[in-house]
């Protein structure tokens, strides 16, 4: 059995993003670039799996500039057996990720695709359920504990009253939550093998879609500023500050 894994090259999580003077987006230029950290959870997920015995292939694809291959690298690091770049370099929403891998889909015919819930630069959570709704296949979101059974999926959520448990048959999708697993750390003689693992590329063209945006970014702009606090000398201060000026008790 196959499995999909699409893996974001995105800002790394510890970057403090700026905002561009132009307003017009986020500074990405000289600025440290990782693998979405749900598409992490992902991928180890999909080799844990694999471990397991239960899935034969994972391939990882990623969509976007040709840098995105040392995204697919680190997934093939992690266990991914081969890599696919949807190559372009045109800006790409939810919408055009979702149409290009339905595309790399319908040629791979994977059983399951496994996506992150959300890529942590646009926030989106908006890929995983245009793929399932394009595909027409059911999906499990926030998933935090995966089982593959005979022809089917089990997906535990965490959900706002506890956990939810999901069987659905495959194909299917599912999404990933914080809690799913720890992804391994990647080591130096796993990233020298994954130097030689398959790494194709396509392009939109080649696949038939037109990634073209479909939304226009009007304004990004940095949260207002926060004042600084004060430091109060005993208890009594502070209740004294909560009461009568701030007149929250
Ligand atoms: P989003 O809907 O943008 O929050 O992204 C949700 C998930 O879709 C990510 O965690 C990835 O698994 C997948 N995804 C989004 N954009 C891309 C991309 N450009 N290439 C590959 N996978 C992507």
């Amino acid at each position: 059995m196959k499995v999909l894994v699409p893996v974001k090259r995105v800002v790394d999580y510890n970057v403090k993003v700026r905002v561009k003077s132009d307003q017009t987006g986020v500074d990405i230029a000289n600025v440290k670039m990782s693998m979405n950290p749900f598409d992490e959870i992902a991928v180890e997920e999909a080799t844990r799996l694999k471990e397991k015995g239960a899935v034969t292939e994972v391939v990882a694809v990623s969509c976007g500039v040709a840098q995105s291959q040392e995204t697919l690298r680190t997934a093939m690091a992690i266990g991914a057996d081969r890599g696919i770049l949807v190559q372009t370099d045109a800006e790409l929403q939810p919408l055009a990720v979702a149409k290009l891998l339905k595309a790399v889909v319908d040629r791979e015919q994977p059983q399951l695709v496994i996506l992150g819930k959300q890529a942590i630069d646009d926030d989106a959570n908006q890929t995983g359920q245009m793929l399932a709704a394009l595909l027409n296949w059911p999906q499990a979101t926030f998933a935090s504990k995966v089982e593959l059974g005979d022809g089917t999926v089990q997906v535990t959520r965490e959900v706002d009253g506890g956990l939810e448990t999901l069987s659905l048959k495959l194909p299917a999708i599912v999404t990933t939550d914080l809690r799913l697993n720890e992804p391994r750390y990647v080591t130096l003689p796993n990233i020298m093998k994954a130097k030689k693992k398959t790494l194709d590329t396509l392009t939109p063209d080649e696949l038939g879609v037109d990634p073209a945006p479909r939304l226009k970014t009007l304004k990004v702009s940095e949260p207002p500023g926060r004042k600084a606090g004060i430091k109060v000398p005993d208890v009594a201060a502070l209740v004294d500050k909560l009461k009568n000026e701030a007149k929250v008790i």
